[in-house]
């Protein structure tokens, strides 16, 4: 397999429900086949926002903004605060203020806090006021955020006129948003290697984009991952099947990924493990494994790794992608990735390009996952226990909005 090719085919945005994402789809699922192997894709909504204008002033000046897809159109006017931490008594000054926060989004419960207490709009702070230009990410106001809240104009500025606003003491801020709000679909692609029992392993990795990263690193090279797998496994015997799930919209809140789980209820039981993978291949960086099954699994990991001679750091806990879905319905997941410093590989922004890719160091990669899934796609029983460790679950819990996350 050419993996060079599969980032030069890939190389531009391709995001959550565009056209561009539906054509790396497409191209996915053409690589399989090349192979021999069919894939089929399942087609899922998801929610999008077409800007049509967008215009933030600051005691009269206009400001460059990006509003957030999904939050709504209008306009708001309010007093200027700025929030950068999120305990109680910072939400309770955000009452009839238009709140500037330190971050690039919000997670469910600050939300939540921030409609209680009567905050008018958020804006969202984007990029690094040192770096050459002045990209602002497109972020969208998701569901999950909202629950069952209302909703308020949100919009991303970048963090050089964050600094400015606070520095000049900005009082009055406008902002106006025109969007159209409708639904689109996203797909997964999915291809099968069968195996001798009607049990499966789902090796998973999501492919779409962030608004201006062309994803080499996040994540076509687990794309790749998963076509390299597929080419070797295809050739060997195997006692459980082995899908192959290359999962839509994960940038927007793993949305793939709870569709798949949520449309395949009925046979997650017969999904004895999820493999996960998330960012690999990088010259720089340590390889790690983040197991959402109980800890044993880790341990094997670790001692495998000595044992192929391949350096793995394995611990137990919450992934931020797509196997978190698996372990919360009760099906052992692992998310494997090789984890770069942001600064040597960043992820999110125009940096994010084929560049920080070896393809060496990904057919490294690629080798031992192949090893690992044939091990366990041989296994006479996967010895994981589908039970989800207490300390696991809490964190499914907080990381899915559930539970408030403990101070
Ligand atoms: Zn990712």
């Amino acid at each position: 397999m050419n993996l060079q090719k599969i980032f030069d085919d890939t190389d531009f945005v391709h995001t959550s429900g565009t056209k561009e994402e539906l054509q790396v789809a497409e191209y996915l699922k053409a690589q399989c086949e090349s192979m021999g192997v069919e894939a089929y894709m399942e087609a899922f909504r998801v929610p999008m926002g077409d800007i049509e204008e967008a215009h933030l002033y600051a005691d009269g000046e206009e400001i460059e903004c990006r509003a957030c897809q999904c939050c709504g159109s209008g306009s708001v006017e309010g007093e200027l605060y700025y929030m950068p931490g999120t305990d109680s008594v910072s939400i309770a000054g955000a009452k009839d203020k238009i709140v500037l926060l330190d971050m690039a989004g919000v997670t469910h419960f600050v939300y939540q806090d921030l409609m209680k207490a009567g905050a008018k709009a958020i804006l969202f702070q984007h990029g690094n006021m040192y770096y050459p230009h002045a990209d602002i990410d497109q972020r969208d106001l998701r569901e999950a955020v909202v629950g069952d809240g209302k909703k308020v104009l949100c919009a991303t500025i970048h963090s050089g006129e964050a600094v400015r606003l606070v520095k000049t003491g900005v009082k009055q801020i406008r902002l106006e948003v025109q969007q159209r709000e409708y639904d689109g679909k996203s797909h997964n692609v999915i291809a099968e290697l069968p195996g001798t029992c009607d049990e499966w392993i789902v090796l998973s990795a999501h492919y779409d984009t962030t608004s201006l990263s062309h994803g080499a690193y996040d994540n076509m090279s687990g794309c790749a991952g998963l076509l390299g797998i597929l080419e070797q496994m295809k050739e060997q015997p195997r006692h459980y099947g082995l899908r192959f799930v290359f999962c839509g919209s994960e940038e927007r809140g793993l949305l793939g990924s709870k569709v798949y789980v949520a449309a395949h209820a009925e046979e997650l039981d017969k999904i004895v493990l999820n493999i996960n993978l998330d960012m690999i291949g990088t010259y720089m960086g340590k390889f790690i494994a983040c197991v959402s099954a109980e800890e044993k699994l880790s341990h094997y990991i670790t001692y495998m790794a000595a044992e192929v001679g391949f350096p793995v750091e394995s611990k137990t806990g919450v992934y931020s992608s797509d196997s978190t879905p698996f372990a919360d319905q009760g099906v052992p997941a692992l998310s494997f990735a090789r984890d770069a410093s942001r600064n040597v590989a960043p992820i999110h922004c125009r940096y994010d390009l084929k560049e920080v890719l070896s393809m060496e160091q990904l057919q490294k990669d690629i080798n031992f996952l192949t090893t690992f899934t044939k091990r366990f796609a041989n296994a006479a029983t996967c010895p994981v226990s589908r039970t989800i460790p207490e300390k696991i679950r809490k964190e499914l819990d907080e990381y899915l909005y559930r539970k408030r996350k403990e101070a």
